[in-house]
């Protein structure tokens, strides 16, 4: 048995810290919580040598993950890696590889972060998990609910591509169709949650979704044998990913497992139909602004207001990265052009990396010598509409 070093929650808003062995979503005063760990502690310090042996999921990294006390697993994490000479050589790059989350369970990197929080719930005694979602995180969910043997309830915008809830249906969980967006579906489980006493897994509003995202941070540097990449290219919904990925680097950073001034650059992507984020950096706002009347094909980015906004905002900036919003009606075409490019046919959220890239490296924000990582952060197979306009 590998122990974790985990020692407490803390807000990095207010600074209180929290007792682990509760079951807490927020810290008091609102904000987000993130999970600590005892990172001068001998074992972890080590564990770098002793990674090799060890179990091809996301838990192989367990002395820096929370422990379910359980086996929650599905065989997330671990993806490849896949390098692209493809777009190295149309970019001019040194290297362009391709993060690969589309094998994850349920075909997500959603899996990463729903079998951490959905593991964690059930040790900690709540009786069942409720969360809205844009498509991935409701199926992730119902998964490792299945799994876990609790109950599961997912609040999906009733414009989710039809997939996504019959899967979700399929894995036992109950799926509450809302009119609007993942907003207006949050809003509708608000009003219910309290009453009913699920435990609220929202992005960001508890703290162990981004623990299972940070994950995607140590693989990218392992695979690349403890280096790192220059930039990381990520599609932007509510931000765990960048997130937990920074918060990676800079654990990374203090157990001495990657060199201190190597953090890679991370850039936020979104699509002009939906760029709240886009529009804070551009405006060096410190929170974010609510998106009027969101529209993406690529669900995932559908969320006009993220919660975590300052966690979100403070690692772009401090990573010296940025944001950058695509144009919705090159989605498609890219889904396309990736797909037969690479071998990987992306989801539209993955595929908008592609067209981010195309803008990074014409306004000289990517440049010759940098080797690039693009999120494909899902499967293309649940969206019929965008596989339909691709082909
Ligand atoms: C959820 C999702 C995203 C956005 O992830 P966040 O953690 O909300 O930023 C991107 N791509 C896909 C396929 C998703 O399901």
């Amino acid at each position: 048995m590998i122990r974790s070093v985990l020692t407490h929650l803390e807000c990095p808003g207010c600074g209180q810290r929290h007792d682990p062995s509760m079951l807490r979503g927020l810290c008091e005063c609102g904000g987000p919580l993130l999970v600590r760990y005892d990172l001068t502690a001998k074992k972890p310090i080590e564990a770098r040598e002793r990674l090799k042996g060890r179990r091809g999921d996301m838990w192989r990294y367990a002395e820096l993950m929370p422990d379910p006390g359980f086996e929650i697993s599905l065989g997330e994490g671990w993806t490849p890696l896949i390098e692209t000479e493809n777009f190295a050589r149309r970019f001019g790059l040194a290297k362009v590889l391709v993060k690969d989350e589309s094998l994850n369970p349920t075909g997500s990197f959603k899996a990463r972060g729903l079998s951490a929080a959905v593991g964690m719930a059930r040790k900690l005694g709540a009786p069942g998990v409720s969360l809205p979602s844009a498509g991935n995180a409701g199926s992730a969910a119902a998964a490792y609910g299945a799994r876990a043997g609790i109950p599961v309830h997912v609040f999906l915008p009733r414009e989710t591509p039809r997939p996504f809830s019959l899967e979700a249906r399929g894995l036992g969980a109950v799926i509450h169709e809302v009119d609007g967006h993942i907003g207006d579906a949050g809003r509708a489980m608000r009003g219910i949650i309290a009453e009913k006493g699920w435990f609220d897994l929202s992005t960001c509003k508890e703290p162990y979704r981004v623990e299972g995202k940070k994950t995607m941070g140590y693989e990218i540097v392992e695979q690349l044998d403890w280096t790192t990449p220059d930039a990381i290219i990520y599609p932007c919904g509510g931000g765990t990913g960048l997130i937990g990925m920074w918060k990676a680097f800079q654990e990374m950073e203090s157990l001495g497992w990657i060199s201190t001034g190597r953090r890679p650059r991370l850039f936020a992507v979104q699509s002009d139909g939906c760029a709240p984020v886009v529009r804070a950096m551009e405006t060096g706002a410190a929170r974010i602004e609510p998106w009027e009347a969101p529209e993406t094909m690529a669900s995932g980015l559908r969320v006009p207001a993220p919660f975590a906004d300052r966690l979100l905002l403070e690692s772009l900036r401090e990573s010296g990265g940025g944001a950058v919003a695509v144009e919705e009606r090159r989605i498609p075409g890219a889904v396309r052009d990736y797909g037969s490019s690479t071998g990987v046919l992306p989801a539209p959220e993955g595929a908008a990396c592609l067209l981010a890239l195309e803008m990074l490296v014409d306004s000289g924000r990517i440049t010759r010598s940098d080797r690039v990582v693009l999120l494909n952060t899902g499967t293309c197979l649940k969206y019929p509409e965008a596989l339909q306009e691709a082909s």
